[in-house]
């Protein structure tokens, strides 16, 4: 076929992974436990620094649902999220029986609006219930504005879960995405930047915490030579396998960051004069994104509308951006604040193909077919 399917972000082996899988295979350690894991743990920990530990598991809603657990999320509790996100970002408040606040996106990074964050948590304590706990968002890799972020998380002593699923590899002000929440969470998912197939990580400075998480994660098992249990349990913890994979991984994540940023910027290159097309930049030098996936917004409806068409009928996969947690049927009336931000953002945003393991023939492909539907445009 002379029409290759282009996916929007495919996994990308960098090689040194076999022999991880290869090794556990020979040791016999084919189990949620094992030196992969460890080893996997330590490369995530070296790599976020800031003596932040590391616990690997299943998945990165795992992750989040932990977190929420080990700062005593209750049924009835009140959580803060960022509206414009993916839904596992939310699901496990909902899981703990507890309601998600909604709070909409700024323009300059489309994550969460410090301001409205503040008003909505000024609103919550006069209405007699202060939110637990506040769920920050980096965006397609875009750090979200940290300092303001975190000033009210202090000022109001509810602590931060820094939902780094899409930004391992990204930097605000020189620091490494997860290295700013109370605890912090990546996803290691098929589509994300490195992958262990399916996998997450729950990181956090304070050691009990992580001990605890790896202690929820195998069933919490309390010491003692039969199974006793004084906590429920979850069986959420990352396979040695999958670990080894990720070690491979870690090996060549900065060659990924290199690889997915070149993307975006052969894209911007590429459609600069367009007049309809717009791509979200790094605000200044404090804002460093591993430009995960590369996202425009189109000013006109029918030129979106024409590149999805053009794109998708020439086996080139890409994808609207976030729909916003509160217009989910799911979330129908859970508080909300904001404008329409979130909202405009997601009626004319667009995803682009964005693996590293994507050539320049590739790229050019999208951006020929792009070119192509805006140039039926100008025909009106
Ligand atoms: C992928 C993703 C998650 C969930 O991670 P899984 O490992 O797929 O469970 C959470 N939040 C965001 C923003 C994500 O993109």
């Amino acid at each position: 076929m002379n029409n290759p399917k282009i996916w929007l972000s495919s996994p990308h082996m960098g090689g040194g992974e076999l022999a991880f899988v290869n090794e556990a295979f020979e040791t016999n350690w084919i189990a949620p436990l094992g030196p992969h894991v460890n080893g996997f743990e330590k490369d995530l920990e070296n790599f976020v620094g800031g003596q932040y530990k590391a616990a690997a598991l299943s998945s990165g809603t795992a992750a989040l649902h932990l977190a929420l657990i080990i700062l005593g999320v209750k049924a009835g509790d009140e959580v803060i999220c960022q509206s414009m996100t993916f839904s596992a970002s939310a699901n496990p408040i909902v899981y703990q029986g507890a309601t998600p606040v909604f709070i909409d996106s700024e323009e300059d990074t489309w994550n969460m609006s410090p301001w409205v964050l503040e008003t909505a948590i000024q609103d919550r304590i006069k209405s007699g219930k202060k939110p637990k706990a506040i769920i920050v968002v980096h965006l397609y890799g875009m750090p979200a504005k940290m300092d303001e972020i975190l000033a009210i998380s202090k000022k109001y002593e509810i602590p931060l879960i820094e939902d780094a699923a899409e930004a391992l590899g990204s930097t605000y002000k020189g620091k490494a995405a997860g290295s700013f929440g109370d605890l912090s969470i990546l996803s290691f998912n098929g589509n994300k930047i490195i992958t262990t197939s399916g996998g997450g990580a729950l990181l956090s400075k304070n050691e009990e915490w992580i001990s605890k998480a790896r202690f929820l994660a195998t069933q919490a098992r309390d010491p003692a030579p039969h199974y006793e249990h004084s906590h429920i349990g979850y069986n959420y913890r990352m396979s040695n396998i999958c670990a080894g994979i990720g070690r491979g991984q870690m090996q060549v994540l900065h060659k990924r960051i290199e690889q997915r940023r070149k993307n975006f910027t052969f894209y911007t290159n590429a459609l600069a004069q367009k007049e309809e097309i717009k791509f979200l930049a790094e605000k200044n030098d404090n804002f460093f994104s591993n430009r995960w996936l590369t996202t425009i917004l189109v000013s006109d409806i029918k030129a979106l509308k024409n590149i999805h068409t053009s794109l998708s009928d020439n086996n080139i996969e890409c994808r609207p951006l976030w729909k916003p947690m509160h217009l989910q049927p799911v979330f129908a009336g859970v508080p909300y604040y904001g404008e329409k931000i979130s909202e405009n953002l997601f009626n004319s945003g667009l995803c682009l193909p964005s693996g590293s393991n994507l050539t320049e023939k590739h790229l050019s492909r999208v951006v020929d077919k792009i070119n192509v539907a805006l140039g039926v445009i100008l025909v009106y």
